[in-house]
């Protein structure tokens, strides 16, 4: 568009980049408060172990409520702060609301594990581990409630970094995912060496497996490759019955998707688990949750 309009063109397009710097420049700047004034806020969306369907978790999901720009998704804002070192305080924020719900689940008998997205940053830092172990210890939760889901490529950056962070994490006893798995480089021959319990398949393909049967091959070979690894595998962007019984059929562990729920603020995330929860009868006080 700037091309055709000719010498103006130039000029006419330089206030609309203004835009959007001043608007990233924004977002940098306002960060750190909008997480000290209760704008941003974790959601969280339901995982559920198939084929049953009990619900094992959730992953925690940052939204920032923007004052001027409305509710911001995190694709837009989560790389800003990742170029800064603000991205320790998100992640250390996230956690710390992860780890307080965990353990009033407990409290209520809840048995349930939630997922934190890792940055780069968080795995080039040698001090992140003791950080989670002095977070854990302080809300008394095991560590295998606690899922810390990383990239291919936020490990790749820096492996040499990354490997140690990631063993030590491990070695806690925290659970690891990759996540988005089967974008990025995926080498066959590098997950077998990195400390994880978990894959996940990246939602693209879960989207397009009922209409193409390239993205069937590929989450059937990711289940399969993962069960042979002995991992789990996680689908996310299960959206529709279809999808989740292609998934049951192929032995896929469990599935996280706007079928099961949209990602929900805190409120309404105990509202739609408290309708879903039945009680155990008998001596066993446990609760067991069905969709
Ligand atoms: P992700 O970790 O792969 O999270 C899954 C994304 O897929 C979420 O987008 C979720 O809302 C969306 N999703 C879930 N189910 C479905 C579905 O059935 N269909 C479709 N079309 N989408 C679905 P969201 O919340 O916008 O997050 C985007 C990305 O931002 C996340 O991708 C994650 O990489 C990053 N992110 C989110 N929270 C954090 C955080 O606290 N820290 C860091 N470092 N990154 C975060
Ligand atoms: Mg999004
Ligand atoms: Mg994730
Ligand atoms: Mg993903």
């Amino acid at each position: 568009r700037a091309a055709r309009n000719g010498e103006d063109g130039v000029r006419g397009y330089a206030p609309a980049m203004g835009q959007v710097f001043l608007r990233r420049f924004q977002l940098v700047t306002q960060f750190r408060q909008a997480m000290d004034t209760g704008q941003v806020e974790v959601h969280y969306q339901p995982k559920v172990a198939l084929p049953e369907r009990r619900v094992v978790g959730a992953e925690a999901l940052v939204r920032w409520s923007h004052p001027e720009y409305g509710r911001l998704d995190p694709d837009e804002f989560v790389p800003l702060v990742e170029a800064t070192g603000l991205v320790d305080a998100l992640t250390s924020f996230v956690m710390e609301c992860a780890l307080i719900k965990i353990r009033e689940w407990l409290d209520g008998g809840l048995r349930m594990s939630v997922a934190v997205n890792l940055s780069v940053r968080n795995l080039a830092d040698e001090n992140f581990p003791d950080h989670v172990a002095e977070a854990l210890a302080r809300h008394d939760i095991p560590p295998e409630l606690l899922t810390f889901e990383l990239t291919e490529s936020s490990v790749m950056a820096d492996p040499e970094r990354a490997l140690p962070v990631l063993r030590r994490l491990h070695a806690m006893g925290v659970v690891l995912a990759v996540d988005d798995f089967g974008t990025g480089y995926s080498s066959l021959a590098y997950l077998r060496q990195l400390p994880v319990d978990e894959v996940k398949i990246d939602k693209s393909f879960v989207l397009g497996m009922g209409t193409d049967l390239g993205d069937m091959a590929v989450v059937r070979s990711i289940v399969e490759l993962g069960h042979s690894l002995d991992l789990a595998v996680v689908a996310e962007g299960v959206e529709d019955d279809a999808a989740r019984d292609l998934l049951v059929e192929m032995g896929c562990d469990v599935a996280q998707g706007y079928l099961i729920s949209r990602p929900l603020s805190e409120e309404r995330f105990e509202a739609w688990l408290q309708a879903r929860t039945k009680r155990g009868t008998g001596s066993r006080s446990e609760t067991v949750l069905t969709l």
